[in-house]
């Protein structure tokens, strides 16, 4: 399907570009006139995976961390790379309460969030070349009843 509007974005992975990338992709959404909720579920689901950008896949290292957002008509679709380490067994990262950082106060809620606040998650990733993460949701299905 056509999309009606696509957004580049790419920030070095610092934490205080988490919050940064996340205003933009709420931004991004109003053009699909959200509800406060869908808006705040978004927000959280981004600020997950760049948050894993940060922490996992470059650890102590800075790179780019590249979002995209596409709107296609009611769906927003967010995707966010990294070209860092990949993971070897994505089915088992997704597992709640899965994290290699149990001693850094991880909880291994990330991928769960994404996928409760989303409608779907999908996740493409390689050892040592980086990892995709591609998050849709339908915005305004509240409307769409009433419609
Ligand atoms: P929390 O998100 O609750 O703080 P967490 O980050 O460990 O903890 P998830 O976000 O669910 O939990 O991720 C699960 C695991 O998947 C991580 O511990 C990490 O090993 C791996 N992972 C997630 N995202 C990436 C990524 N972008 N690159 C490499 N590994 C990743
Ligand atoms: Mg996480």
């Amino acid at each position: 399907m056509e999309h009606t509007n696509h957004m580049v974005l790419e920030v070095e992975s610092r934490s205080c570009n988490e919050g940064l990338a996340r205003i933009a992709v709420a931004a991004f959404c109003t053009q699909l006139n959200p509800t406060l909720e869908e808006v705040a579920d978004v927000k959280t689901a981004v600020s997950e995976a760049i948050t894993n950008c940060i922490v996992h896949a470059y650890e102590k290292e800075t790179d780019i961390i590249r979002i995209q957002c596409w709107r296609r008509k009611k769906e927003l679709i967010v995707a966010v790379e990294d070209k860092g380490k990949g993971m070897e067994d994505v089915k088992k990262a997704m597992e709640p309460l899965f994290t290699t950082m149990p001693q850094q106060d991880r909880c291994g809620m990330g991928f769960a969030f994404m996928e409760a606040f989303m409608d779907e998650v999908q996740v493409e990733s390689a050892l040592g070349k980086g990892t995709t993460v591609t998050m849709k949701k339908i915005i305004g299905r509240q409307n769409a009843v009433s419609e």
